[in-house]
């Protein structure tokens, strides 16, 4: 039988399968010792394979992944987890206001969307706090992510219009929703879906030893098609197994330039004629994502240091 993994928990995980019904699954023991470098050989969005047996369900293989999104394990320092697999969009959401959400965190992410192919759209909530300095800066924010490929929506719970626009950006595609604790996600996809109901809590588990585990992502059935997959606990996506010359290529306003710098390996920090520090002295790139570049180059830097040494 085939189905699609909804939720993993560690020692179970929850399988849809083909006829709508969801069933408890376990994990045959050699899957689970497959894939070594990864905490989890299976994570949410997967599409298994499942046998029966006299009382149990196992899954017996995974299909191949389309994408999947990965980061650090916290528990493993050389391991990755697998947030979540088989995504066709990633919804950001971010505020101005009460959190105010913080350019280096969006930027970031953005990072971790163009690793894994992920198109990106970013809401702004909670429109209903801003004052006009807070618009207007959502106005530059919006030119500047519209340009290098985003989209951006200005949304608030308390406006049907905007909750509209983001409903139909999700009709009948698998969205990963993201964002800081306390911009709004729950209340957006319960406002949209209230069949949902969802809680800002983290979600936790207690497996069969009575040990606390924590749910990485839950993937939902929308009513109106699609699926959305929510990461309680999740703060950042770390971004792991990256090399100093690929950083600048999840950048598109560095990865358009980067074939016209001098030099093939230019890390644009410091390099003469590199095209991308001139257009950062032109204002054609935003200095605010160049130092979020920056700061990952020297991350990727120190990281990459310690594990050859
Ligand atoms: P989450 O942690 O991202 O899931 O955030 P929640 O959905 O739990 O929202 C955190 C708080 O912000 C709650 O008190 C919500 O009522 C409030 N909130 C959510 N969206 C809006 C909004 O558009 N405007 C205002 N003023 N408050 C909002
Ligand atoms: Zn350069």
């Amino acid at each position: 039988m085939k189905g699609t993994v909804y939720q993993t928990t560690g020692l179970w995980y929850k399988v849809k399968l083909a006829d709508n019904k969801f069933v408890e699954c376990r994990l045959k023991g050699k899957l689970r010792l497959k894939d070594l470098d990864t905490t989890n050989p299976i994570a949410v969005g997967d599409e298994v394979t499942v046998e029966k047996s006299e009382k149990d369900y196992n899954i017996v293989s995974i299909d191949k992944r389309n994408n999947y999104i990965i980061r650090a394990s916290p528990r493993h320092a050389k391991k990755n987890h697998i947030i979540a697999a088989n995504i066709q969009q990633s919804l950001l959401v971010v505020s101005l206001k009460q959190p105010k959400t913080r350019q280096g965190f969006i930027d970031r992410f953005l990072v971790t969307c163009e690793m894994y192919h992920v198109p990106a759209i970013i809401v702004f909530n909670k429109k209903d706090l801003y004052k006009a300095k807070d618009f207007s800066k959502f106005e530059e924010m919006k030119i500047l992510y519209e340009s290098l490929g985003y989209q951006t929506l200005l949304a608030s719970i308390n406006d049907a219009a905007s909750l509209k626009v983001i409903q139909e950006k999700l009709v009948g595609k698998r969205t990963l929703i993201s964002g800081q604790s306390g911009v709004g996600k729950s209340s957006i996809l319960n406002e949209i879906e209230p069949d949902l109901a969802l809680t800002t809590k983290v979600v936790s588990n207690y497996n069969e030893k009575g040990q606390h585990t924590t749910t990485f992502a839950t993937m939902y059935d929308l009513s109106f098609g699609g699926q959305v997959i929510d990461t309680p606990g999740i703060k950042m996506m770390s971004l792991v197994n990256l090399e100093l010359e690929e950083i600048g290529h999840y950048f598109p306003e560095i990865r358009n330039l980067v074939n016209q710098c001098k030099f093939d390996n230019c890390s644009h920090l410091n390099e003469p004629d590199c095209k991308v520090l001139e257009a950062l002295a032109r204002a054609q790139i935003d200095e605010n994502r160049f130092t979020t570049y920056f700061n990952i180059y020297n991350e990727v830097k120190d990281t990459n240091y310690w594990e050859r040494s």
